[in-house]
């Protein structure tokens, strides 16, 4: 039987990887759904790649409450769709509801989109259990957590923690590039351009994760998608620079042991794992050659890269503070891209944002989605005054 796949932001850079990994085994996969949101030209050209597929595109893009209106027509398709698995790749908050539509449905859920994970980790996994379907992280550090877990503890399923089953590992240690910035002086950072922020040393990615990365937002968001996942405290989950991206993350036993996943930058072969998960995967990528290789790693700097500092005490609070963090970076990030603010200013304004009270207990979905429409509205206050 032949494994249906929904891709969502099929149009994107997750989700072409994706829909490469899938064109190259018919035999295994059947794509039932394709999703975009603007380039509509791209997604008719997937579709008649994938002509069995249904494909779905915000028709009016410019009228009000019409990206309100796609999202539900999209979840209510997502409903019905039947998929075995729903690999998400769309960008930001707009990728929360979808996933719950797809763990609703009983589809396990290929996740990219970290975003659902960090504004609603305790309550996506929760349901994820209760439906009895699986979670496969496929953004690369969790994916290289996920599986070396699983290896380690020789897992036929989700290695994903119960609450009555703590991992034995005593912390994680996520790898960052650095992204763009690396080198650069605060006096530095405080000129440069969204063109500059843009051009990723490893990893070619969509743009709003690429400037994340370059300040680490990216980072401070994975920080907390690893507490959430894999059920550790903030303090247990360290960053490390590795400018390769070679390394995609490690994991520390209690016996002092570390264990690392090692493999070519490229999305295409995490992407491939969630999808072929339990099973192992078959190559979707080059090789690594280890006859000469250079593999590098230095502590972040939290003063240059405020965003780690200020992600490590989102997780530390909990509640809603990680939603919170979200919603003013996503909003500080456009702010950037349409030069109404600069790059330094971008911690400036998460962290305005964070002085707020987000100890709200999350109990719904809905609860979450106020508190993000909440801090964005801040975040675009404080910009306005800050012009
Ligand atoms: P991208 O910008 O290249 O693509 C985003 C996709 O989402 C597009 O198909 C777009 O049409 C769709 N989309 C955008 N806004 C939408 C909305 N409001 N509603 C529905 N669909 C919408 O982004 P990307 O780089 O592929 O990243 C996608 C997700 O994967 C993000 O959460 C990102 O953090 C995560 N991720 C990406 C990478 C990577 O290498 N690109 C790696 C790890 C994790
Ligand atoms: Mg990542």
């Amino acid at each position: 039987m032949k494994k249906k796949v929904a891709v969502l932001g099929a149009t994107g850079s997750i989700g072409k990887s994706a829909l490469d990994v899938i064109s190259r085994d018919p035999e295994h996969f059947e794509v039932v759904l394709l999703s975009g949101f603007s380039r509509v030209d791209e997604l008719k050209q997937l579709q008649s790649q994938f002509p069995f597929a249904k494909s779905l595109a915000q028709r009016r893009r410019d009228a009000e409450g019409a990206e309100r209106e796609f999202r539900n027509e999209l979840c209510s398709v997502i409903r019905e769709i039947k998929a075995d698995i729903v690999l998400n790749g769309i960008a930001g908050a707009a990728g929360l509801e979808p996933s719950v539509a797809a763990i609703e449905a009983g589809a396990d859920l290929a996740l990219a989109n970290k975003e659902t994970i960090v504004m609603a980790g305790e309550l996506v996994l929760r349901l994820a259990q209760e439906k009895q379907v699986n979670i496969i992280p496929v953004d690369s550090e969790h994916s290289a957590i996920f599986h070396l877990i699983q290896n380690l503890t020789n897992h036929n399923s989700s290695p994903l923690p119960t609450p009555h089953s703590p991992l034995p590992i005593q912390e994680i240690i996520l790898t960052a590039s650095g992204g763009a910035f690396r080198k650069l002086s605060i006096k530095e950072m405080e000129r440069v351009t969204v063109k500059d922020a843009l051009a990723h040393p490893t990893w070619n990615m969509g743009p709003k994760i690429t400037i994340d990365s370059a300040s680490m937002a990216n980072k401070g968001l994975e920080i907390i998608e690893a507490c959430a996942l894999f059920n550790m405290p903030a303090d247990k989950i360290k960053v490390v620079i590795h400018p390769q991206s070679i390394v995609h993350s490690m994991i520390r036993l209690s016996n002092g042991a570390v264990y690392a996943q090692l493999s070519k930058p490229d999305m295409r072969s995490p992407i491939a794992d969630a999808l072929y998960w339990p099973n192992i995967a078959p190559p979707v990528i080059d090789p690594l050659n280890f006859d000469s290789l250079t593999l590098e790693f230095e502590r972040p700097d939290a003063q240059r890269f405020p965003m780690l500092t200020l992600a490590w005490e989102a997780a530390r609070l909990g509640g809603l503070y990680p939603c919170a963090y979200n919603a003013a970076n996503e909003e500080a990030v456009s702010a950037f891209v349409s030069t109404k603010c600069g790059f330094l200013d971008i911690p400036k304004i998460t962290e305005y944002v964070l002085q707020g009270d987000w100890t709200k207990k999350i109990d719904t979905i809905e609860t979450v989605l106020e508190a993000d429409k909440k801090a964005r509205l801040e975040a675009v206050n404080f910009i306005q005054k800050m012009g």
